[in-house]
């Protein structure tokens, strides 16, 4: 995460002193400035005469001035200069200039030779181009050999001074390569200097490749950035496997725990959760901790895998934490746990924000005599008063929702509050939005990860209708026939808090008027009135969880709600989901959405509203709702469609992406680069350590969260 910092080293600064302008784009070292590259470039190897000119192409040309004038006042002023040259000698070229200085209308004399570039356009007199970049030559002057490169720059910053402070950097470049000639080898990777140079001054045969992105001088700097990252985390691996943790095998507790856990399950686990239990649980018995991720489509079944690990640390006499990001969804982890674990004579603990002072008290205080065996709650769980007495195993749930910072501060509380022990707890992250395995190994590269695969049997697929809210009323008179059967749905609702100003259905008002609505549809006399609750992220905590109990008891047919339902909420008998304006939504929170239902044998519904006229990616994410079910392929699509930051979150947590690398095309970068990381550990490690200085700094300490 932390490869967007700017790669840096002791070269000396390119720049000439602290007020170098290079220094407004950040640009301090010569290994700065030479990995300033491109944006674009522009072929100026090749001249067009006049007469081959075509609308809208970008061209180089040296024609002859035959006048230059300028025409209008200030701020309109512009210069134009006209040209013709020998091979055409019924074409001309009219340049428009806004921006000169006086003594540049003197030089251009008719007679003088330009050489100009840029986008030519056929005007109501000839041909035209509008403020293009142009000099003076004269007839022997020769052309460039290689393409021109165009930097990212400020205002103030012209294109030459970047050019010639590349050149000068390109030139004290220290020609070491970091990476070994037999991994670039094996990678079909250019050497580093040389790959730079490249990007610096392409040739035109380059082009092509370039633009694609797949340029190998392009591909050896992507690589070089995801090493720094992979070789950093697996650095942070290594450092974290110096640490102890309890090993949770057997004796101090319970010891057939979770075998009666088992026993008392009302099913049996399928094979790719039993594979997830036997990797979490070889990992509990060593003592260096456990750091592993248990990602699951929405419904696989997670929650039975987190409580037997939870056995498991008990069983062995430690303490289990497990948390969740919401308090509705810790409150569900909560019942469920409870009611799979108190049974079996197992002490449980619940924190939460909301809480009453003395409530909370009674349960510190439990926690802290090692009374309580489970801690359930929402992030109250790590705060800093809490202190465990034997802390073994830390479970966090939809870990993609805590904040890279939170996520930290897990770690850190961690190890607070197990001081007493001098022993790190075992970490278990679950993460229903599945990620897809190269964005997992880019951000992740210090997890091993767990995947439960398939679905619990007994399922039907949810069965996904993308309708146009011009037909809402059907919709509603349907819901109606549906919960009169006894079925249950959700109605979902875009988010409240900018409702004025979006024009959002509020979810309110959507509550009410679904109420009327279902209130007015014609019934059987005996049948009971139909009840709609709400439920939305500005109600206070009990209400929350009284609307999500009357809900699950079935005592509510419609739920309308905001996205708080979108994790973790687990009522089976819920069998229709409709969400309303659809399109403002990404593919993933859809997919969560739609999770929600089809968690029973009955057949399930999802329902897109959407309101057109429907953007192009809009029509293509409902599009992909429709067709596809699997939450990874959806995952892929949604890193297509938006780009990684929002997937993951991150967007709000600050942290960019990378420079150079796009994790939705260069996944087999990825792979080579994952590849070297080890080997280069192993075998060099001093030019692991310099390669990740020079891209995250000296002082680099990799935030493996
Ligand atoms: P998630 O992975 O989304 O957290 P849950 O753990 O909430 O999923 O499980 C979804 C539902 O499936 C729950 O009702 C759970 O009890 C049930 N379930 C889990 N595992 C099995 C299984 N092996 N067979 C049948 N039902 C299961
Ligand atoms: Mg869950």
């Amino acid at each position: 995460m932390s490869a967007a910092r700017k790669p840096s080293s002791q070269s000396s600064p390119g720049g000439s002193g602290k007020s170098s302008p290079l220094h407004r784009l950040g640009l301090r070292s010569d290994w700065d400035i030479a990995l300033h590259l491109p944006l674009r470039y522009e072929d100026e190897t090749r001249l067009t005469p006049l007469h081959a000119l075509r609308d809208g192409a970008d061209v180089t040309v040296d024609a002859v001035v035959t006048e230059a004038q300028v025409q209008g006042r200030s701020p309109r002023r512009q210069l134009l200069v006209r040209l013709r040259d020998a091979d055409s000698p019924q074409q001309t070229l009219t340049l428009r200039l806004f921006h000169f200085y006086p003594n540049q209308i003197k030089s251009l004399q008719p007679g003088v030779r330009l050489r100009v570039h840029g986008q030519v356009r056929q005007g109501l007199f000839g041909w035209e181009m509008v403020h293009p970049s142009w000099k003076t030559v004269d007839a022997h002057d020769p052309l460039p050999t290689t393409l021109t490169p165009v930097y990212p720059t400020t205002a103030g910053l012209p294109q030459s001074y970047l050019r010639k402070a590349v050149t000068g950097a390109l030139a004290r470049l220290d020609a070491r390569d970091n990476v070994p000639q037999e991994e670039r080898a094996r990678h079909h990777l250019p050497d580093l200097v040389a790959s730079l140079r490249t990007l610096h001054a392409p040739p035109p045969s380059a082009w092509a490749s370039l633009e694609a992105g797949e340029h190998p001088a392009q591909r050896r700097l992507k690589f070089d950035e995801l090493l720094a990252q992979q070789l950093a985390q697996q650095q942070a691996r290594v450092q974290r496997l110096r640490w102890k943790a309890p090993a949770l095998s057997g004796s101090g507790g319970d010891e057939a725990l979770p075998q009666r856990l088992r026993a008392a399950l009302p099913f049996v686990l399928t094979p790719a959760q039993e594979r997830c239990v036997a990797e979490i649980a070889a990992d509990l018995t060593q003592t260096a901790p456990m750091h592993r991720l248990l990602q699951g489509d929405v419904g696989s079944g997670k929650t039975v895998v987190a409580a037997l690990a939870a056995a498991q640390a008990i069983a062995a006499g430690w303490q289990c934490a497990i948390m969740a990001p919401t308090e509705i969804l810790a409150a569900q982890h909560a019942r469920k746990l409870a009611d799979w674990l108190e049974p079996l004579g197992v002490g449980v603990a619940w924190l939460s924000g909301s809480q009453s002072k003395k409530e909370r008290e009674a349960a510190l205080q439990r926690v802290a005599s090692g009374q309580a065996q489970l801690v359930l709650g929402t992030h109250a769980v790590i705060q800093a008063q809490v202190r465990f007495a034997r802390l073994g195993l830390a479970i966090v749930d939809e870990q993609h929702r805590f904040g890279v910072a939170q996520r930290l501060a897990l770690r850190d509380s961690l190890r607070a509050g197990t001081q007493d022990t001098g022993l790190q707890p075992h970490l278990l992250m679950m993460s229903a939005t599945p990620i897809p395995r190269t964005l997992a190994m880019a951000l992740f590269g210090d997890l091993d990860v767990s995947t439960i695969d398939t679905l619990p049997p007994g399922r039907t697929p949810v069965r996904t209708t993308v309708l146009s809210a011009e037909r809402r009323d059907d919709l509603i008179a349907r819901i109606g026939a549906l919960i009169a059967q006894g079925r249950q749905a959700y109605w979902v609702c875009p988010l409240v808090e900018e409702s004025e100003t979006l024009d959002l259905q509020n979810a309110v008002a959507t509550h009410a008027e679904l109420s009327a609505a279902l209130a007015a549809l014609p019934r059987a006399a005996q049948q009971p009135p139909l009840r709609v609750g709400l439920l939305h992220g500005r109600m206070k905590a009990a209400e929350k969880r009284a609307a999500m109990q009357a809900f699950s008891a079935g005592d509510i047919g419609l739920l309308v709600a905001t996205t708080v339902i979108e994790v973790g909420v687990d009522v089976p008998n819920a069998s229709l989901m409709v969400i309303e304006h659809a399109e403002r939504f990404g593919l993933s929170q859809l997919h969560q959405l739609r999770g929600r239902v089809g968690r029973g044998a009955a057949q399930s519904d999802c329902v897109l509203l959407f309101t057109p006229p429907l953007s192009p990616t809009a029509r293509e994410r409902l599009a992909a709702m429709r067709e596809l079910s699997d939450g990874f392929a959806l995952a892929q699509k949604d890193l297509e469609l938006r780009g990684p930051g929002e997937l993951l979150g991150l967007r709000q947590s600050g942290v960019p992406g990378l420079r150079y690398a796009d994790l939705a095309q260069d996944a087999d970068l990825l792979e080579a680069a994952r590849d070297t990381a080890q080997r280069l550990l192993q075998n060099a490690p001093d030019a692991a350590r310099q390669h990740v200085a020079l891209w995250l700094g000296e002082g680099f300490d990799w935030l493996s969260a």
